[in-house]
């Protein structure tokens, strides 16, 4: 749903002109020094980015999902470590606490969230507990007027920034499934938290990753998402949904990005005394490529409208996250393949995008996991028949 077809049109053509003139320009610096210049997050935090989804009440652009969709098109256009400096603020790191927060957890951090000024991280996965995050072992234990948290969670992007993290622990103890796992909103200074060493990472260099730590961390009673037990693992599903459909729009964004690379090039690219563009060979990892990314388009946008009609669509976000996430996949390996020897040197974009997409496929739920969602979902409806 485009609520105002004239302001949405004003903040994409705003974020169009930034990323043309701020983010594109400053990729390769960005890949080099594995940090986005404080100058570019100030910026960033000037154009409302960090509060696209959180609701206007708190100080947000409160922006539709459809709306969200048409803007990421725009910001995804770059290197993604950019979108990953405000993508957990607008996505994992705050729909938890949109969606199930009480009026005061809303309150207190919403704001901070909304300006960038906090930095919310969503702990989740575990050393033994990724794609099976039913089965997480973090263990919260009641105590005298709070909880407290053990265990460590892996991977977690913005850890190194985040000054809130919503972690996933397991309050009952007697349980082994999601049904004995709570949602928690833990301060970056709550005692016993501690940080891994950032992950040296394939790709997306600037988004920094690490383990958060706790041993004995110990947070008020206020800290339980929501005020109940054992509403933590309904939370995560939740809040995947939602990011798995803005994820899709940057795989579209980022192929588009790619397919323009790929044609520039293909057009001034002299062999055999003509552009390789005029091969048909060439032409066609050209079409097959833009054929699938307007598909991508095309069904990140209808569920994205699907979902803010107030439809389940739980099996369109994982279609989608399915799609575009090998979708540009593909369409990398033939950037690359267009680019000739070139493609494999650091100096061309395309060797860097090849390796940033690799994630898409993997995090937010791997392919496996879409498949398995959208499978069981098909199989339910039928059987309800
Ligand atoms: C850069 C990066 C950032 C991340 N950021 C975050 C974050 O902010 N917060 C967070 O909580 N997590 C984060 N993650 C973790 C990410 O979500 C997990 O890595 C992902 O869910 C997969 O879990 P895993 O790595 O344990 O792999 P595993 O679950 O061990 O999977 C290994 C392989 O087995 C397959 N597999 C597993 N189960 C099945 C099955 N039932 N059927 C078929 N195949 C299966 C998988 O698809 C995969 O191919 C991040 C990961 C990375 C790499």
């Amino acid at each position: 749903m485009i609520r105002d077809p004239a302001t949405l049109q004003a903040l994409v053509e705003q974020i169009a002109r930034f990323v043309r003139e701020r983010l594109i320009p400053s990729e390769a610096e960005v890949a080099e020094t594995d940090r986005v210049p404080p100058g570019i997050v100030a910026e960033m935090r000037a154009l409302g980015l960090f509060g696209l989804s959180i609701p206007e009440e708190f100080g947000g652009l409160g922006l539709t999902m459809e709306e969200e969709v048409a803007v990421a098109l725009e910001f995804g256009r770059t290197s993604p470590a950019f979108r990953s400096v405000f993508g957990t603020n607008n996505g994992i790191g705050s729909q938890g606490l949109i969606m199930g927060g009480t009026a005061e957890q809303k309150q207190n951090y919403l704001p901070g969230m909304a300006t960038g000024e906090i930095i919310g991280s969503f702990a989740l996965t575990e050393p033994e507990a990724g794609s099976d995050a039913g089965s997480l072992r973090t263990s919260a234990r009641r105590v005298d007027g709070g909880w407290l948290l053990n265990g460590t969670k892996r991977f977690i992007t913005n850890a190194p920034q985040a000054s809130l993290f919503t972690v996933f622990a397991r309050t009952d103890p007697a349980s082994n499934n999601a049904a004995g796992v709570s949602a928690f909103l833990v301060e970056r200074d709550a005692p016993g938290l501690r940080l891994g060493k950032p992950d040296r990472k394939m790709g997306q260099k600037g988004a920094q990753v690490c383990d958060v730590i706790m041993e004995d961390c110990r947070v008020p009673a206020e800290a339980l998402l929501g005020g109940r037990e054992g509403q933590g693992f309904k939370t995560a599903m939740m809040v995947l949904d939602r990011g798995r459909l803005h994820i899709s729009a940057v795989c579209v964004a980022v192929a588009e990005r790619l397919i323009d690379d790929a044609l520039h090039y293909a057009m001034q690219r002299k062999q055999f005394g003509k552009p390789i563009a005029e091969f048909q060979l060439i032409q066609a990892m050209l079409a097959d490529s833009k054929a699938e990314a307007l598909a991508g388009r095309a069904m990140v946008i209808e569920a994205a409208r699907k979902k803010d009609e107030g439809h389940d669509v739980g099996t369109e976000a994982a279609c989608c996250k399915l799609f575009c996430s090998e979708m540009v996949g593909r369409v990398a390996d033939r950037a690359v393949q267009i680019h000739g020897g070139a493609g494999y040197m650091a100096e061309y974009a395309v060797e860097r995008f090849y390796r940033d997409v690799r994630l898409f496929r993997i995090y937010e739920g791997t392919s496996q996991i879409q498949q398995l969602v959208i499978a069981r979902n098909m199989i339910r409806s039928a059987a309800g028949r």
